[in-house]
């Protein structure tokens, strides 16, 4: 079976940036109602040029793919958006250490981890988290009862679509959502949204991996 190498996790980033692409419309519909309208047109930008960063500087080590998508993240998405997502590939980078499931498992919880910090947010705070956390404890999960990546990775992407479901009853506290107080209730959140396709994106994308 092949290995979760550059070349797969630069395919993850490419079909993260797709799904972005396809969905910028909605991202920003979500954003307009409880933020600035500007997700899905941020990460589109900052997505296409992760891509077009990848082609310039071909890496031939998947942690360097992971640190130039986070760099260039972090330097063309504005907003919260930016550092966050970038902070999430940034630390799975460092703690890439291996090209098999436990090793994706482990570089994903990092970057979750990351992000937790770095925006010093919770579960239940109504951000990317709610997707990202319940697909780390899924793709956690699956992978110590030995189940393939792929099954893994399938796993991770209904629990992360679930937790984006499950963002919109509640009150946001984290971003400028949080300045809506309980009008931010009733709307799913553009940063959950988004983090449900970069799963969803690593389900397609690194399948048959691991
Ligand atoms: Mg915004």
């Amino acid at each position: 079976m092949s290995a979760v190498d550059a070349a797969a996790v630069a395919a993850w980033v490419r079909e993260f940036t797709r799904l972005v692409h396809e969905q910028r419309d909605e991202l920003t519909r979500l954003d307009a109602a409880i933020g600035d309208a500007d997700h899905g047109t941020n990460l589109d930008r900052g997505t296409a040029a992760a891509v077009a960063a990848l082609g310039a500087r071909p890496a031939d080590d998947a942690a360097a793919v992971l640190t130039t998508v986070a760099m260039t993240l972090i330097k063309t998405v504005g907003g919260a958006s930016g550092p966050l997502y970038g902070t999430f590939f940034l630390r799975a980078a460092g703690a890439l250490d291996g090209d098999d499931g436990r090793a994706v498992a482990a570089a994903v919880r990092a970057g979750y981890d990351g992000v937790v910090a770095r925006g010093r947010a919770e579960r239940g705070d109504k951000t990317m988290l709610d997707a990202l956390g319940p697909a780390c404890d899924a793709l956690d999960g699956a992978v110590a009862a030995g189940r393939s990546l792929e099954e893994a990775l399938g796993a991770a992407a209904e629990a992360a679509a679930a937790g984006r479901d499950a963002t919109a009853p509640l009150v946001a506290r984290k971003g400028r959502a949080s300045y809506l107080g309980e009008r931010s209730a009733g709307h799913v959140d553009p940063g959950a949204a988004s983090a449900a396709l970069l799963v969803q994106a690593a389900a397609t994308a690194l399948a048959g991996r691991g």
